[in-house]
């Protein structure tokens, strides 16, 4: 090989390595990093939420209102925070709607707040306080590959601690459990290039990389159609507040820049994001709800 020229190993590797990028995204290694000083919320909020406003608070789940943890399962909520929750949604003051990356029912289960609109599946699935659900439709097609996209999945990447969370209409690929890394970039690439296969999108999440329905669907979407259906069709007129903590939260963040206020719970300070603040915790988005508490309940 001539002098100077690159070994074609390492620059295949490296083309690989940087196909992939996108597709990790590792446990929150965050998580141990000492709080920065808590938000003021005051400061944030004190000009947008008057007295007697009636506000809708729109939340995400796992990172958001609970720790993550190495699995779905394990995930709480703490009491306090679901007290505060329970307060905010029953004033009569605020509407509230949890969005989820969950299936619905399972959000509804780890929450068990009766006065909440639920979303699970980025938004796919919409579950009612009166029992009446509202799902976007997928095509047929694409629906029946579902199984087998699970079984190929379960055959190939299912190893060394990484599963499979079925979601009835999208999936999960978990590889936070995977202790020897050298294993996860190869898993998450053909994880990916499966749920491509059967027409799903694959997407980049936490320690995961989700299969989700071919349908131009997002949470951001999820949210303008609780907010316009079930809020006020005018909504964009009133007050607003969200928090999420991962990409998919984004796009909540994008739909109510200029109208609403959005909090991205990251302890990240580099994090570009469409956020109007930053928090670092989700004992900083309990804050949030007993400063919106203070004022609704
Ligand atoms: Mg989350």
């Amino acid at each position: 090989m001539a002098r100077g020229t690159p070994h074609l190993a390492a620059l295949s590797c490296l083309i690989f390595l940087n196909c992939l990028t996108p597709l990790i995204s590792w446990p929150a290694n965050d998580q141990d990093a000492p709080d920065m000083s808590q938000p003021d919320f005051d400061q944030y909020l004190g000009e947008y939420i008057k007295p007697g406003d009636t506000l809708a608070l729109l939340l995400d789940y796992d990172g958001t209102l609970a720790e993550l943890t190495s699995h779905p399962n394990l995930t709480q909520m703490s009491d306090e925070m679901r007290l505060s929750l329970r307060n905010i949604a029953d004033s009569g003051k605020a509407f509230v709607s949890v969005i989820s990356g969950r299936d619905v029912d399972g959000v509804k289960e780890k929450i068990g707040i009766e006065n909440i609109i639920y979303s699970g599946n980025h938004g796919l699935e919409v579950l009612y306080p009166n029992g009446t659900r509202h799902n976007q439709g997928i095509p047929k097609d694409v629906a029946d590959n579902f199984d087998k996209m699970i079984d190929q999945l379960n055959r190939e990447v299912v190893h060394h601690g990484s599963w499979v969370e079925n979601k009835r209409v999208s999936i999960t690929f978990h590889f936070r459990e995977v202790r020897e890394e050298k294993y996860i970039p190869e898993m998450a690439a053909r994880a990916k290039e499966i749920i491509e296969s059967y027409g799903y999108r694959a997407n980049p999440a936490h320690a995961s990389v989700e299969g989700k329905p071919p349908i131009q669907w997002n949470k951001g979407l999820a949210a303008e159609y609780i907010l316009g259906s079930s809020f006020d069709p005018n909504w964009r007129q009133r007050k607003v507040v969200f928090a999420g903590d991962d990409t998919t939260d984004e796009d909540v963040m994008k739909m109510i820049k200029g109208t609403g206020r959005s909090f991205r719970v990251t302890k990240d300070k580099e994090l570009v994001t469409n956020a109007d603040h930053k928090i670092p915790s989700v004992d900083s988005v309990y804050r949030l709800l007993k400063w919106i508490e203070a004022r609704v309940a």
